[in-house]
Parts: C-alpha cells; structure tokens; sequence
C-alpha cells in the first residue's frame, strides 16, 4: 500500500495508454472500468471513491513498465501442408496448427473473434475445432479483452494447457497481469502494424447496411482470397430474407486503415514492437517469400514465424508432420515487414477524421480526406498516357 495522500492512480496519458486492461483485470475494488474515448478507443476509468492507493493497477501496466527488446532464438518461414487450412487462415496458417496441439490436450486457446450481432471484436475463449474457426483471420480491428485474463489464470490454475494469441501489447498485459511463469502457457503475438478503431469499424459497418438497405450477418476477413490482399467480405441479408457476400477488399475500411487513419495514436509509438511483449512466438505474413524461396510460394499464405523462447521453438518444431518449414532470418522477414520494429507514421488527417466521425458518413469522410491532390491525378493520367503510348 503507498502513501495515503497519493494522488493515484497515475495511469498512462490516453496518448501513450495501448488499453491492453491489465489495469481493469488487476484492481481488487473494481474500480477501473474499460470506457470507450472519444475516438471509440478502450480506456481505464477510475472511480476514485472506491481506488484504495494499492498501486496494483500501476504496477501491472506494460506501458509504465516496459521489457526489453528480445534477440529472436530461430525464425522460419512455413506454410501448413494442408491448403484448405491456409485459404481460411490469413496466412500460413501456422495459428490453427499451434492452437489444436493445445486443443488436442483438452487445453483453451485464446484470440480474437467477430462477435455477433453488433459485429465488435473481442477475445474468445474456445475449447475445440469450432470454436477454433472464429478466431481464424486477422481482424483489423482492436479487440475488447473484458474478463479474458482473469480466465486465463483460471485455466493456468486448473492445470488445463492454455494457448493466449492477441496483439503484442495484448501479450504484455497478460505477462504482467499473470506476474509468474507457467509451463502449461504459449503465448503467441501478431506481428502488428497498427489497431484500427472499434467506433470507425461499427461507423463502417452501419455506413454499408445503409448503402444496402440491409443488414449484415456475418464478417470475414482475409479468408478464400489472395493473401496478399487485406480482404474484408460481408454478409448481408435483405429484407426478403435472401443471404448475399460483398468482398470489400478494395473498399473504404481497408483503404482507410492502409492510409493510417483510423489506429491507435500509441500504435505510432507502440512500446511492444521487437519482440517487447515476451511471447514465446511471434507469426505473420512472409512477405517477399517469392524472392526467398520461390519454390514455396503459391499464392496461399506462407508465414513468418519467429521463435522468441525455447518453449516456443520445441512447441512449433513438434509440428514437423503437418508444415513445411525452412530456415529463414529476420532480415529477410524485415525486408518487405517493417512492422516487426518499426511504427508507422500518423496520417495528418486523423484528427479530421476522428473529428466527423460521430456525424458524417464512413465513406464520405474517407474519399474525401484520402482524395489525391490534383497534380497527383494528372501525374497519374500522364504515367498512364506514357504507358500506353510505350505498349
Ligand atoms: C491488427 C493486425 C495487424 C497486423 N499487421 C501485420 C503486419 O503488419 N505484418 C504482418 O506480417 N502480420 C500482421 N498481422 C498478422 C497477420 O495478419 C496474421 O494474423 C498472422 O500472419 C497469422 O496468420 P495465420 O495464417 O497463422 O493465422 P490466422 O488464423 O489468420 O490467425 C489469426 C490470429 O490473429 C489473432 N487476431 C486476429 N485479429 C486480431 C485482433 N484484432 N487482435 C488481436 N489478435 C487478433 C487471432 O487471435 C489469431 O491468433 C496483423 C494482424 C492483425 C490482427
């Protein structure tokens, strides 16, 4: 307990705070509540009547209490043997590999999943093959954690084994939350190039129902499609009832989110990028893997996977039967990956956006504030004159 007339709880700013609600699992009052900011971002909210000063909330926060860069232990590129599973993955579908060697001790695994009827992403605990579904594909989108942690320990507690996979700020959270080690835990991260906001996804959301006159059912990301393409397919049903699929990848969200407009300030200037997070496996896209091993490429997702800890590289390697892996380094991931170390800088216009977004229509905001000036259109109209002129 600290000194009585502290003035406490001193929590991050809401620029530097990643809202990873380690805070909100930890405090013994329930005192901190995860409130949406002005921007639909989740942050802590204290009731100062019932904070007692313990400092937990903190001493947990991986913001104020930040690791340190880790050196990876071995990374790969691998892609499942299985097609199937890689057109339902975002990538190589090394996740799904990962999650059913923990299902198949009758352990949980953890991640982020598409909750309906609002559509809103949150972490999900599943326990087998169907559940599994739900949390394949990235969502772009910042997930809710809610009670998610204190979950975990249960299970952790119970001896179950307990496969935790988010955002690296989301592995923090938990690490510090949790405050030991556990054999019977595999914490899995994203490499994470930025979380867009729950307000702009629902913004979005109720933008295309408008456009369509009707409602969506269900959301897909990044799944039967290219997979260099960041692609978001909706479902809608129309007022008779019939049942039909938008594929928005070239939509407003994904254009939108590409053009750094709608993340997390701190996500540029995230305190968990290389490797800060203390997960034992890093996965992501390989992009440039043509480059690198051509013969692997065939246009269905292959991975990056980086091995931070003994555990992760033993849990992986068991995997051998069902994907093909070679030896690769960080060097090659980075080249065409910039997110494993490096932010990405805020869109000017983000203020704008955040701005109108309360009142104005999705799309109309985005086509207007991304809208190219008018000498990058005639730029563009004589490069196209040129190429043709060249043909
Ligand atoms: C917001 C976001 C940004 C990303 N940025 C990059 C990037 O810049 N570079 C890169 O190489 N890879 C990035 N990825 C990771 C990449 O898209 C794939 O998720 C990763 O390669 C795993 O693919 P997979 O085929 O193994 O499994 P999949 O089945 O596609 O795996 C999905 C995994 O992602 C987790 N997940 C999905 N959505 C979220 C979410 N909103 N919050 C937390 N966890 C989530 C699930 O829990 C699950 O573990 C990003 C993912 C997300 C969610």
């Amino acid at each position: 307990m600290r000194e009585k007339n502290a003035i406490v709880p001193n929590l991050p700013p809401s620029d530097r705070c990643c809202g990873c609600a380690a805070c909100y699992a930890i405090c013994p009052k329930n005192a901190i509540t995860m409130c949406p900011d002005a921007e639909g971002f989740l942050q802590p909210t204290v009731n100062h009547k019932a904070c007692i000063n313990c400092g937990k909330c903190e001493n947990v926060c991986p913001v104020l209490n930040q690791g340190l860069p880790r050196t990876p232990l071995a990374v790969y590129a691998a892609k499942a043997k299985d097609d199937n599973l890689r057109r339902i993955s975002s990538s190589g579908g090394v996740f799904s590999l990962l999650a059913r060697q923990v299902l198949d001790k009758g352990g949980a695994v953890y991640g982020a999943a598409f909750e309906p009827p609002t559509h809103k992403v949150v972490h999900k605990r599943v326990t087998d093959e169907a559940g599994l579904d739900e949390l394949r594909g990235s969502k772009y989108v910042q997930s809710e954690i809610g009670e998610t942690y204190i979950s975990v320990r249960e299970d952790l507690e119970n001896g179950m084994s307990v496969l935790f996979s988010g955002c690296p700020c989301q592995v923090a959270g938990l690490r510090r939350f949790l405050g030991k080690e556990y054999d019977n835990l595999l914490l899995v991260d994203v490499i994470c190039h930025a979380v867009p906001s729950p307000l702009a996804w629902q913004k979005y959301l109720s933008c295309q129902e408008n456009k369509e006159h009707a409602k969506i059912s269900r959301t897909f990301s990044r799944r039967n499609c290219d997979w260099r393409s960041f692609a978001l397919s909706l479902e809608f049903v129309n007022p008779s009832g019939k049942a039909y699929l938008i594929d928005s990848a070239s939509g407003t969200y994904i254009h939108a989110f590409g053009a750094e407009l709608l993340n997390r300030k701190t996500c540029h200037k995230c305190s968990f990028r290389s490797f800060k997070s203390g997960c034992d496996i890093t996965i992501g896209d390989f992009w440039g893997i043509e480059r690198i091993y051509p013969d692997m490429n065939d246009n269905n997702g292959v991975s990056a996977v980086i091995c931070s800890t003994e555990k992760g590289n033993n849990v992986f390697l068991q995997n051998a039967r069902f994907v093909e892996v070679r030896q690769s380094t960080i060097k090659q991931v980075m080249r065409r990956n910039k997110s494993v170390y490096y932010d990405f800088r805020i869109n000017r216009k983000r203020n704008d956006f955040f701005d109108q977004i309360r009142e104005c229509n999705f799309d109309e905001i985005v086509e207007t504030l991304l809208d190219p000036p008018w000498w990058f259109k005639i730029l563009k109209c004589i490069k196209r004159y040129i190429f043709s002129v060249i043909k």
